[in-house]
C-alpha cells in the first residue's frame, strides 16, 4: 500500500491564461494555460496518481474506494481543491455564495478560498470592498461606479490572502497563485470590465446571484512565524475548512503527522521526502498527499512547501 501519493494535475486553457506554469517543470499544451489543477477530486478535472501500486488511477476514485488512506474521513468527495494560477490578463470579478446559500439554490458546497501568491513582480488583486454596507454596496453596483466599490490591494510573491466566500474578489494580470479552496465550482461573475469575446460579445454576469451572496465585512486573519534551528513555519490560516501552513525547509528535518492526511505543494527548490527506507526527489512543481499511512516523515534540502488539510 502506497503511503504517499504524488499527483499530475490537468492544465486548463482560458483567454486570460499565460506560459509561466513551465517555470514550474511542467510541459504546457499551449501558452494560454490559466490553471493547473493540481490536486482534485473534481469531476473531468481528477488528479492522476503516479507512483506506486496505484499509478494511472485518480483521485476522485482513490479517495472513495481506500478510505483509510485518509483517515476514513467522512465526506461524500475529496473535499479540498488545489490549483496553480497564472493570470496574464485581468480575470473577471467574482464572488462565491457560502454553504447556506449554495446549498439553497445550487445544492452544492459554497466556495472559500485562499491564494498563497508567488508572482516575483509586484502585481494587484482586487480584495473585498471599500464600503461595509451591503445596501451601499448594491447602490454602487447598480450605479456600476466600480471604483467606488471595489478594493484593490498591492500583491506580491509570499503574500497570503484569505477569501471567505462572500468576498468579492478578483486577480489581476501579473499574478501567479497557489489556490487552495473548498472543492465547490460556483462562481457569479459581478463585473467584466465590459470586454467583449472575439463574436463582439460581452461575458454572462450574475448580478442578482452576486448580490445575494456579497458580504462586506472584511474577515481579519493573521499569519504566525516560528523559526526553528532547521526551518521556518508560517500557520497562514484555520478555518472551519481547512488549515494552511508553509515550511521553508533549511536543512534536514523531522515531522509527525498530525491530521488524517496532508496535501503538499512544493513551492520552491528540492529536495527530498524521506519516509524511513524510502526516499523521494522532491522539486518545485510537485504536489503530493502524506495518506494517513505516513506517521513520522522527514524532508531535507532546500525547499519550501505549503501543507494543507481538511477538517
Ligand atoms: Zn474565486
Amino acid at each position: 500500500m502506497e503511503k504517499v501519493l504524488f499527483l499530475k494535475g490537468k492544465f486548463v486553457e482560458k483567454i486570460w491564461g499565460g506560459d509561466r506554469l513551465k517555470n514550474f517543470g511542467y510541459d504546457l499544451p499551449s501558452n494560454k494555460v490559466g490553471e493547473y489543477w493540481a490536486i482534485s477530486g473534481m469531476d473531468d478535472l481528477e488528479s492522476e496518481i503516479i507512483n506506486g501500486s496505484f499509478k494511472g488511477q485518480n483521485l476522485k476514485d482513490i479517495y472513495k474506494d481506500h478510505k483509510e488512506l485518509f483517515g476514513k474521513e467522512d465526506k461524500a468527495s475529496f473535499p479540498l481543491l488545489i490549483k496553480l494560477i497564472d493570470a496574464n490578463d485581468d480575470l473577471s470579478i467574482q464572488v462565491h455564495p457560502d454553504d447556506r446559500l449554495a446549498q439553497k439554490y445550487e445544492n452544492s458546497l459554497g466556495k472559500t478560498e485562499c491564494w498563497y501568491m508567488l508572482n516575483d513582480e509586484p502585481s494587484s488583486i482586487i480584495y473585498g470592498l471599500k464600503v461595509n454596507d451591503k445596501n451601499e454596496a448594491i447602490k454602487l453596483i447598480d450605479e456600476k461606479r466600480w471604483d467606488d466599490l471595489l478594493r484593490e490591494v498591492n500583491s506580491q510573491k509570499d503574500d497570503f490572502f484569505y477569501v471567505p466566500a462572500g468576498t468579492v474578489h478578483a486577480i489581476k494580470k501579473g499574478s501567479l497563485v497557489l489556490e487552495i479552496q473548498q472543492a465547490s465550482d460556483i462562481t457569479y461573475r459581478l463585473y467584466d470590465y465590459d470586454r467583449k469575446d472575439d463574436q463582439g460579445n460581452l461575458r454572462d454576469l450574475h448580478l442578482e446571484e452576486s448580490k445575494r451572496s456579497i458580504k462586506t465585512e472584511l474577515v481579519e486573519n493573521k499569519p504566525e512565524k516560528k523559526e526553528y534551528e532547521t526551518y521556518i513555519r508560517t500557520d497562514l490560516l484555520s478555518n472551519q475548512y481547512f488549515e494552511v501552513r508553509k515550511f521553508e525547509i533549511k536543512d534536514k528535518t523531522s515531522f509527525k503527522r498530525e491530521k488524517p492526511y496532508l496535501l503538499e505543494a512544493v513551492t520552491e527548490g528540492k529536495g527530498e521526502l524521506i519516509l524511513g527506507e524510502e526516499r523521494y526527489p522532491i522539486k518545485k512543481g510537485d504536489f503530493f498527499i502524506l495518506t494517513n499511512l505516513v506517521d513520522n516523515f522527514e524532508i531535507e534540502g532546500k525547499v519550501s512547501l505549503v501543507e494543507s488539510n481538511s477538517k
